[in-house]
């Protein structure tokens, strides 16, 4: 399985689905089909689809290993949740997430932590599972590190999202608020990274001398690299998530 050393880090992708998702002139509203072409021959085929001009989602979590710490950082749809706005995602019945995560020899008892760089759907599906009827946290062990911003936001809504994947981590005991800022040693750090949602994350990493940030939702596609202004449709606040990227 490919992965990827950061000094004593070890970095995989354990990814739930790869698919064309939608147009980038629908997903970003600001985008022109002149900026778009521009951008084809280095985007072409592997993150925008020639056939059919939408863009390449790939929903994937990172496992990240480390001296002392098993960490997944964001946790995909996962299975049986209640997503109907989008039929993709609802009450999925396909577990190879866990058998990817199998194949990286974690089991998730092994898991230490879970990082949420936000608590959108596609993003803390498997922070639960659905088992004898009853929501439970799919790590039993881990910690669930959460923006208490982001935390209340979700809260708020009152969402299927928050009830199934988030509100069973809470009442475990297993659910951690912290600052935006957060830090947990000198390996692993939150960064403030509002836009997306008011309390989104990066997740920054370092180890001997190498740094790297896990971005979650604040770039959805390579093309915002050359066009950070654009913004998802999905950006809660459109103007601080292209101040932010
Ligand atoms: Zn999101």
């Amino acid at each position: 399985m490919a992965n990827l050393m950061l000094g004593d880090i070890r970095v995989d992708r354990i990814v739930e689905m790869v698919l064309p998702f939608e147009t980038l002139c629908s997903f970003f509203p600001d985008s022109s089909q002149k900026q778009i072409d521009l951008c084809k021959p280095w985007l072409e085929p592997w993150a925008l689809c020639p056939e059919t001009g939408k863009f390449i989602l790939v929903v994937q979590s990172y496992l990240v290993r480390s001296q002392h710490h098993t960490i997944l950082i964001d946790t995909c749809v996962g299975c049986d949740k209640t997503i109907p706005y989008y039929m993709d995602w609802n009450r999925r019945t396909d577990r190879s997430w866990l058998s990817k995560l199998a194949a990286c020899q974690v089991s998730p008892a092994d898991v230490d932590y879970v990082f949420c760089t936000h608590l959108h759907c596609d993003h803390a599906g498997w922070n639960t599972q659905l088992l004898d009827g009853r929501w439970v946290p799919t790590f039993p062990n881990a910690r669930y590190i959460m923006s208490r911003e982001d935390f209340e936001h979700a809260e708020a809504l009152d969402e299927p999202g928050y009830n199934e994947n988030v509100l069973p981590v809470v009442e475990a005991g297993q659910a951690v608020l912290v600052e935006s800022s957060y830090a947990m040693d000198d390996n692993f750090w939150f960064e403030p990274t509002p836009g997306h949602t008011s309390g989104h994350v990066a997740v920054g990493m370092a180890s001997k001398g190498n740094e790297a940030v896990m971005s979650g939702d604040l770039i959805h596609c390579p093309i915002q690299c050359a066009y950070p202004e654009w913004n998802a449709a999905s950006d809660a606040d459109p103007a601080l998530a292209a101040r932010t990227r």
